[in-house]
């Protein structure tokens, strides 16, 4: 049973719900902010973060009257306390200060920080039973047995705002989840889907930003340009849907128009559409169990010439592989697989290493490190401390 279909009925919306946003300067954040923006007295927001962007926060907090704000850079704090002095915002800084933003009493957490440093935050809110909106993937592929399962003891709800998730989420069947055939996750194969091996050794940072649908933070397009992404998205699936690896599958959507599908055993296929905005997942998310308006653009599916799919190339991207590999391993396998991603993506963006050595990076750690037991947090910890110093020996050896 999935954590999401097991609290499904608990939670109803009303007016003035109040609301954190883990990670609100960020794209997702932003977006998320946005909606607030327009649906006045809909929440309250309790509490927001950011890593160091002192301006973006302090003109956030204001905007929606946030009754806290962390900033993750302690050295940050003098002029986050500057900026939003005479407003009565709680100001605080540090690790420790974001993951107490996940603890104060928001009914809604949207988790929108990029990476597992989004774990400590997240797990406060799941400890004491909230609902959380999930957009960082990260946690749930580096810490998904602990988060779930601390979820079902407190009682907390995982929705999912990934697009994909949350297309999945709204077409499956929550009550007999054994009438699913296979969870089909959509990728539209990033800026590189054409490309040969040769031609993606010397791609730059700006073009592997350059995403040909999406809008988005730095790391989520380099992971969107090799497919780790995609890889990624198969073991968040599997921890929020737990239909078992093996009815995973992901087909390219170049349009991407269809955001995911469940395939049922009686043959239909049931997929869900849209435009690419991510209001409209993040929206679906925030107001569940009902809809809201947005605006976001309408499909005008006469004006889209042709839907087209194909398989992925698991060659030229051995990311996408990799992630296949990790997710059968289980164990502490997908968590390493993050860690060294996030250190070799870094790398790439700071110049280090070329755009091919990501996955090389991410291989060879995995080799290093192969899969051990994922019992608990100090497993989690510690498995993503050591992959991350591999991976990090292995980018200075370049
Ligand atoms: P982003 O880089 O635009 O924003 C990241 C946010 O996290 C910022 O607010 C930043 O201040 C904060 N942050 C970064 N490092 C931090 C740290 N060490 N401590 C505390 N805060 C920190 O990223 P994004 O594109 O908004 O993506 C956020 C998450 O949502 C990622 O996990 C991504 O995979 C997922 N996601 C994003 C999209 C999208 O359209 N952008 C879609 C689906 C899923
Ligand atoms: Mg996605």
């Amino acid at each position: 049973m999935s954590v999401v279909q097991a609290e499904r009925t608990l939670r109803s919306a009303t007016a003035g719900t109040s609301l954190t946003i883990l990670g609100a300067t960020g794209s997702v954040g932003k977006q998320t902010l946005d909606l607030v923006a327009r649906n006045p007295g809909r929440w309250q927001v309790e509490a927001l973060t950011a890593n160091s962007d002192v301006d973006g926060l302090a003109a956030a907090a204001r905007a929606c009257n946030a009754r806290y704000v962390a900033i993750g850079d302690e050295a940050a704090y003098p002029a986050l306390k500057a900026a939003l002095a005479g407003t009565g915002i709680e100001v605080a800084a540090g690790a420790e200060a974001v993951r107490e933003a996940g603890a104060r009493p928001a009914e809604i957490v949207l988790t929108a920080i990029v990476g597992a440093a989004g774990l400590p935050p997240t797990l406060a809110a799941v400890k004491r039973g909230a609902t959380l909106a999930i957009a960082n993937k990260e946690t749930l592929v580096c810490a998904g047995p602990v988060v779930t399962a601390l979820a079902r003891a407190s009682g907390a709800t995982l929705l999912p705002v990934d697009s994909e998730h949350n297309a999945i989420f709204q077409v499956f069947d929550h009550a007999a989840p054994e009438r699913v055939r296979k969870v089909i996750l959509t990728a539209s194969g990033g800026p590189f889907r054409t490309f040969s091996r040769e031609a993606m050794r010397h791609v730059s940072v700006k073009d592997a930003c350059a995403h040909p649908v999406w809008s988005m933070g730095a790391k989520i397009s380099i992971d969107s340009a090799t497919l780790m992404n995609k890889g990624l998205e198969l073991i968040e699936a599997e921890q929020l849907f737990a239909v078992g690896h093996a009815r995973l599958d992901v087909i390219v959507h170049p349009q991407s128009v269809i955001h995911s599908m469940v395939e049922y055993v009686d043959g239909s296929v049931l997929a869900q559409m849209g435009t690419p905005d991510m209001r409209i997942p993040i929206a679906y998310a925030l107001a569940w169990p009902e809809r809201i308006e947005t605006p976001c653009a309408r499909l005008d599916l006469a004006r889209i010439v042709n839907l087209s799919f194909e398989a992925p190339d698991l060659e030229r991207f051995p990311a996408l592989a990799l992630a296949w590999e990790a997710l059968r391993a289980g164990g502490s396998a997908p968590c390493v697989l993050n860690a060294a991603n996030e250190i070799a993506v870094a790398a790439f963006i700071a110049g280090k290493v070329g755009f091919l050595d990501i996955a090389d990076v991410v291989s060879r750690t995995l080799d290093k490190t192969g899969s051990g037991p994922l019992d608990g947090l100090d497993a989690v910890l510690e498995a993503d401390r050591l992959a991350r110093e591999i991976a990090t020996a292995l980018v200075a050896a370049r």
